[in-house]
């Protein structure tokens, strides 16, 4: 490929780009009419003004994105994540087009995005998951059975759910009918389909999930773990590769049964299996097909660049390493500052007086901003990325807390401060955390 159009925004965008730079293949940004001064618009090669502000005129406008890759010649389409990146319709029609889509095939996107549907395929290919209903739920009789079955508390979830919407706890047989009820109405309100099903919820798990890359020679190599626990609303805030409670061994098995089951399933281009980890047992609870946000934790310790990769991948190429050839050297974490109060985090758009970003050995900042930018309103709060990389993980919580000092963003509120706290937290430093940490953390 000679040219590939970025159907993204932000940082990712910035990611993606650079990736292309370095292999010597051109760019051309989208962007709405609120990023027109965007810095993915100004370092691309080319660019082209997809809509208005409002993503669903923009960043999801397939029509106006189709276009834009036909008049400017691009022959292939990288989503990043959010927007498009999920959309197996997408796609298909970019592939109708004669383009290539840098990702999954439309059916492999289709058949994960419908978690009930991830569930079954992991389940008949031996993946262990979190016990719960096989399938839907057909009524709230059904629930409460499945619920007895695996004993309360149990989770509703939105079979096309994402971004933590659509699930509701039932701690017990009381809550049942109200959980039942608001989970399928937020599904049926966020994604148009109120199809649920319900899952044991698990008291102190953590999040680690697993990055994998599959060419289209049979290929699957994975390339560790990262530890998400640290989340707020089920999103999010800090990421580590790897996670601080899991050995080697352990890395090893999971590794070998997620990569023999995406053979069996004949996956390609990059993918990451999320689980929770509880007393030493792993539970399957969804496969993302696409790059994710926390990926260049991965990247830092295997020293791998996952976008070309994806790109290599997209055009046919093989691995041309195995899984033997993959290393992991120390540790990385990443801090997702986002453009909010750090107490209250209520949104804080607007211009950024000052931005400085931190450097030095083993510091990696992905991020759209600079002086004098604008952050609009109309998008995910996400400004920045801070990755470090040090042979220990105390060694690399001391390097983040360095570099967020180090770190100016003057004008508008982030969680620079949040993160400050979060890295000098002794139980942090310990790594001794589950998902329900950080909101305790927060109220303190
Ligand atoms: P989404 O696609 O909305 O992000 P996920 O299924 O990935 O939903 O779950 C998001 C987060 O919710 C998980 O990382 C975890 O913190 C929590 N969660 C999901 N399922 C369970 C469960 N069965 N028990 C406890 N927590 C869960």
């Amino acid at each position: 490929m000679k040219k590939i159009l970025i159907a993204n925004r932000g940082e990712i965008a910035l990611r993606v780009h650079r990736a292309c730079q370095e292999m010597g293949i051109r760019t051309v940004a989208v962007h709405s009419t609120a990023d027109a001064s965007a810095m993915h618009v100004r370092l691309a090669d080319e660019s082209v003004c997809i809509g208005p502000p409002s993503a669903r005129d923009s960043y999801l406008n397939v029509a106006a994105i189709l276009s834009a890759a036909t008049i400017t010649g691009a022959e292939g389409i990288h989503p990043g994540y959010g927007f498009l990146s999920e959309n197996a319709r997408f796609a298909e029609m970019v592939e109708a087009h004669g383009l290539t889509f840098i990702g999954p095939t439309a059916d492999h996107i289709r058949m994960m995005g419908d978690k009930i549907a991830a569930k079954d395929a992991m389940r008949r290919l031996g993946v262990p998951l979190v016990p719960g209903s096989l399938g839907a739920l057909e009524s709230l009789d059904e629930a409460r059975t499945v619920a007895e079955q695996v004993m309360y508390p149990v989770l509703i979830k939105a079979a096309a759910g994402g971004g933590g919407r659509g699930m509701k706890v039932a701690r017990n047989a009381d809550e049942i009918e109200e959980a039942w009820r608001v989970a399928r109405t937020e599904a049926k309100a966020a994604f148009g389909d109120d199809a649920v099903y319900l899952e044991k919820y698990l008291d102190r798990p953590r999040h680690i999930e697993l990055q994998i890359l599959a060419d289209t020679h049979g290929n699957v190599v994975h390339f560790g773990e990262r530890d998400c626990s640290l989340q707020r609303r089920h999103q999010k805030l800090v990421e580590e590769a790897g996670s601080p409670v899991l050995t080697a061994a352990e890395r090893d098995a999971l590794g070998a049964q997620v990569t023999t089951a995406l053979k069996g399933l004949g996956y390609r281009n990059a993918g990451t299996l999320e689980f929770l980890w509880q007393d030493g047992q792993f539970a399957f609870i969804e496969m993302n097909t696409r790059l994710q946000v926390e990926h260049p934790v991965t990247e830092m310790v295997c020293g791998v660049d996952l976008v070309r990769e994806q790109i290599r991948i997209a055009a046919g190429e093989a691995l041309g390493y195995g899984q033997e050839d993959v290393r992991f050297g120390g540790h990385a974490i990443e801090c997702r500052i986002t453009a909010e109060d750090p107490e209250t985090f209520a949104p804080s758009p607007g211009k950024v007086t000052t931005f400085h970003a931190p450097g030095g050995l083993g510091v990696r900042v992905d991020s759209a901003l600079y002086s004098g930018y604008s952050v609009p309103p109309h998008y995910d709060s996400l400004v920045a990325k801070l990755v470090v990389h040090a042979p220990t993980r105390a060694q690399a919580i001391a390097r983040a807390r360095r570099a967020l000092d180090e770190m100016v963003v003057d004008g508008i509120k982030t969680t620079i401060p949040l993160h400050r706290r979060i890295m000098a937290d002794p139980e942090f430093q310990a790594g001794d955390y589950t998902i329900h940490w950080l909101e305790r953390f927060v109220a303190r």
